[in-house]
């Protein structure tokens, strides 16, 4: 009616834009295996999950202000100071705050592309211009590239380590490269690094300009919770914190955190899984006709037999009960993202991509 349509009209112009592009996100459906969206195919340690299920008991209370425990357990856990470390709801909420805080309207931020697309979309929410630095599996961190050109005037660079969605893990020495070069905040995205020969933490303390993100959706099975941590210099953490919601965390959210940082050696087994089926599965997607990235994460990027669309994969693979992830809008119209899953899923998934090949 008329008064909504006037409501509607008083959103920001940005708002407006974003409401145009919105999707529904990611599939989801309790019918089919789900390899869509990278989580972990197992559920929490037993011994975690006893404290999510004890601090449902105190959510009457408000959870406790700043984190602060579960900041102080993330620190001793990783080798910081609590002023080092801030928890968020994901590293998502931790990537939109580092937006907000860094960029007005007509700023410029730089991307490390192909990478995770919902950069684009914080970017624009805050009215920037979002720039996408090419990477190649020859050259998978142009350092160059990212500190000269257009890139020059970017408040900040954001690239993953490893890579979504190609897998790609680039040595730490050469991260220190670009982080040194830099003259300004490099975030290192490491929400896959668990599955990766290396990580940068180490680097944290010896470079001002350095933000390190972790997220325990991927390699510590909580994508539900949403638990996730940044790492960088007590004078960029503080201006993040002051930023962030109050109480922006939830009860069962710092229960499962800290647990998680208790519990961390419980998941060794875990970690080997995944890394024993993305080499098992890589070796049979080559089998079936496809190129495959080499990937230090859970998931894999085939580029699919003949030259085939990737959307046309996932359609024929969600026919079959499979859920992956095409990327029609970027440079990889022919790849599929395959999240790796425990063998029984796995087997479902190679058996449907067999399937497929015969039927295409
Ligand atoms: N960074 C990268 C590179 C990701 O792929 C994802 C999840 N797809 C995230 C951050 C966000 O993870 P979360 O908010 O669950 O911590």
């Amino acid at each position: 009616d008329a008064k909504l349509k006037t409501v509607l009209s008083l959103f920001s112009p940005v708002a407006s834009k974003l409401d145009a592009l919105s999707s529904n996100g990611p599939a989801t459906d309790a019918n089919c295996v789900k390899l869509n969206t990278n989580e972990n195919p197992f559920p929490l340690p037993k011994s975690v999950m006893q404290s999510a299920i004890a601090a449902i008991e105190h959510q009457y209370l408000y959870p406790e202000d700043d984190n602060l425990s579960l900041r102080a357990a993330a620190s001793d856990a990783y080798g910081f100071s609590k002023d080092q470390v801030i928890a968020g709801n994901g590293s998502s909420e931790l990537l939109g705050l580092i937006y907000r805080a860094f960029l007005a309207p007509g700023d410029r931020v730089a991307m490390l592309s192909p990478g995770f697309s919902f950069n684009r979309k914080l970017a624009m929410l805050q009215g920037a211009e979002f720039l996408e630095i090419a990477s190649s599996e020859a050259h998978p961190l142009p350092i160059e590239k990212l500190l000269s050109g257009p890139a020059k005037d970017a408040k900040f660079i954001l690239l993953a380590n490893p890579n979504n969605p190609t897998g790609t893990f680039v040595p730490v020495a050469e991260i220190e490269r670009l982080v040194e070069q830099a003259d300004r905040l490099i975030v290192l995205d490491e929400a896959y690094v668990d599955f990766a020969p290396d990580n940068a933490l180490r680097l944290v303390n010896r470079h001002p300009n350095l933000l390190i993100l972790r997220t325990f959706s991927k390699s510590y099975a909580a994508a539900g919770v949403r638990v996730g941590f940044g790492f960088g210099h007590p004078e960029i953490i503080g201006r993040l914190r002051n930023i962030q919601n109050v109480f922006n965390m939830n009860v069962i959210g710092q229960a499962v955190g800290k647990s998680i940082l208790a519990h961390r050696h419980a998941y060794e087994e875990n970690h080997r899984h995944i890394k024993h089926e993305r080499q098992r599965v890589t070796l049979a997607l080559l089998q079936l006709g496809f190129s495959v990235t080499p990937s230090h994460a859970n998931f894999l990027l085939a580029r699919v037999p003949a030259g085939q669309e990737g959307s046309c994969w996932q359609a024929a693979l969600k026919e079959q009960a499979i859920l992956i992830a095409s990327f029609p809008d970027v440079d990889l119209k022919n790849c599929i993202r395959v999240s790796i899953g425990t063998t029984e899923q796995m087997d479902k998934f190679l058996a449907a991509a067999e399937r497929v090949c015969m039927n295409f």
